[in-house]
């Protein structure tokens, strides 16, 4: 089963993810971790994306669906979550083509619904752990312990550089004008399922499990 988490930033789409890959073996395709890493190892392509995206603007097409044919074709589980992926018209197209080829296809589409308001206090109360990748919020779900995390006992809490009210405006602008038609495109083909992502985690990850059976 290969599903798609679609949202702004912000929505839950990571943090719900996360929960999918321990309870049902799926796995998880993050482009933006995926560029994170490239950044964090110093590749050429890591070095190209680093100002746009802390500007909050997307990276190319071209670059995000090369990292996803990679992951495709090479990793084996019961079935990929999409997350932060695709993000415009040309990527979904892409995305069809790539599994269509594999002999697969996509189960669902889950749009994560959150406003604007709340994804500003979802982004700056971000933190992560930098050793098992868990999300955190200072208010919403903060660590038992101040900066010791609840999964594996890390100690390196990171915050994003890009996870400000300023790069926010831009990537919320990104998703409404490029991301946002993938509503309608998805709609169209029966796909898309909404959730309410405002409310608290384990409601929406009920709503999640109630669609995927
Ligand atoms: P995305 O991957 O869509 O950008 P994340 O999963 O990273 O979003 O979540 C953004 C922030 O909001 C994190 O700090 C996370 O802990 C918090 N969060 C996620 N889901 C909820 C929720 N349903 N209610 C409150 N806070 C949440
Ligand atoms: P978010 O918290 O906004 O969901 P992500 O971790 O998914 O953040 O993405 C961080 C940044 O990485 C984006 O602002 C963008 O610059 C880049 N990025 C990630 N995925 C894509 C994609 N599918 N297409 C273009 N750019 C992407
Ligand atoms: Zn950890």
């Amino acid at each position: 089963m290969n599903i798609i988490l679609l949202g702004p930033p912000g929505a839950g789409k990571g943090t719900q993810a996360r929960h999918l890959v321990e309870t049902r073996g799926m796995i998880q395709l993050s482009t933006g971790d995926m560029l994170r890493e490239a950044r964090n190892s110093g590749t050429e392509m890591g070095k190209k994306v680093a100002a746009i995206m802390d500007a909050g603007k997307l990276v190319t097409d071209e670059i995000v669906i090369g990292l996803i044919e990679e992951r495709l074709t090479t990793e084996k589980g019961a079935g990929f979550i999409f997350d932060g992926f695709p993000r415009t018209l040309a990527q979904a197209d892409a995305l069809g083509a790539l599994l269509a080829k594999l002999g697969q296809s996509l189960h669902t589409v889950i749009e994560m619904r959150v406003d604007d308001e709340a994804l500003v206090k979802r982004i700056t109360g971000r933190f992560t752990c930098g050793d098992c990748g868990e999300v955190y919020h200072d208010e919403t779900k903060p660590t038992a312990e101040p900066g010791k995390c609840d999964n594996c006992g890390g100690t390196n809490m990171v915050r994003r550089a890009d996870d400000n009210e300023d790069s926010l405006r831009t990537r919320l602008m990104e998703y409404y004008k490029k991301t946002s038609p993938l509503i309608g495109y998805y709609y169209a083909k029966g796909d898309l399922r909404p959730v309410n992502g405002l409310a608290d985690i384990k409601e929406v990850r009920a709503s999640i499990a109630a669609i995927l059976g």
